[in-house]
């Protein structure tokens, strides 16, 4: 009697755990996000790996290639949840999506702008990069391209070779002009989110108040000519409903024609 009762209790177990097992398929199905393919890109200055992720669905022979970064200043780190959105469900059909969820771990950390080297990464790259004072929170480190982050995120890009790349930055609240390209892309993406398409003072091309020095878009336009790099600014605060709608636009963004200059 009691070899019986075991046996059953092995049974109304067993069974319970394929349930669950169901459940649990069911569930991935649901939240097939992730990545198909992960590259570490570089490491911080304290060594933590800086990865960049191909979101699981990814076509890579779609003409049209999107990389998102959610961060690159450690004290601005509600981009990461748009990528955190967008690694919820898998690519669009015919796209092609990269994303460095964060390109400054030792920043997000240590709750600063800077790095662990305390440069500002995103004054820190090789096109029309400025010496700056050490003590000012944009300053620009001791040559271009001296930070890790920076070599990591150039690495990435040329190992990618995206034509489309988005990257995260707060609190202005707007879609800043690409440098170098005309606004298409800021104003799909306005189009799409509801954000407005404006450039943040001084970064239109040629512009005399022009004050930006050896930034990521500045770099990647320059040196790309079918790559599109533009700034989203979030706010000082984004509520999920925001996040998700732009999410949705990036992978509108990622399956149309690319935005070439
Ligand atoms: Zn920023």
């Amino acid at each position: 009697m009691i070899l019986i009762e075991g046996a059953l209790l092995v049974l109304a177990i067993s069974a319970i755990i394929a349930a669950l097992n169901i459940w649990q398929s069911s569930a991935d199905k649901n939240m097939a996000g992730g990545c198909q393919a992960t590259l570490v890109i570089g490491r911080s200055a304290e060594g933590i790996p800086i990865e960049a992720c191909q979101l699981n669905g990814s076509d890579p022979q779609a003409g049209n290639v999107l990389l998102v970064v959610g961060s690159i200043h450690g004290d601005e780190p509600d981009g990461k949840r748009v990528v955190d959105a967008l690694l919820s469900n898998v690519a669009p059909v015919g796209s092609n999506i990269w994303l460095i969820r964060d390109g400054n771990p030792d920043g997000a950390l240590l709750g600063t702008r800077r790095n662990a080297n305390e440069v500002d990464i995103n004054r820190n790259f090789p096109v029309k990069w400025l010496a700056s004072d050490p003590a000012a929170r944009t300053y620009s480190g001791p040559s271009p391209a001296s930070e890790p982050e920076t070599i990591a995120l150039m690495s990435a890009v040329e190992k990618i070779a995206p034509t489309q790349i988005v990257v995260f930055h707060q609190p202005y609240e707007l879609i800043d002009c690409p440098p170098e390209r005309p606004s298409t892309i800021s104003d799909r993406l306005s189009q799409l989110t509801g954000y407005k398409s404006e450039c943040i003072p001084g970064e239109k091309s040629g512009s005399p108040t022009n004050s930006y020095t050896g930034t990521f878009t500045i770099w990647v336009n320059s040196t790309f000519p079918n790559a599109t790099a533009v700034t989203f600014e979030l706010g000082q605060t984004t509520m999920d409903a925001k996040i998700t709608t732009i999410s949705q636009a990036l992978r509108v963004l990622a399956v149309e024609k690319a935005y070439l200059p």
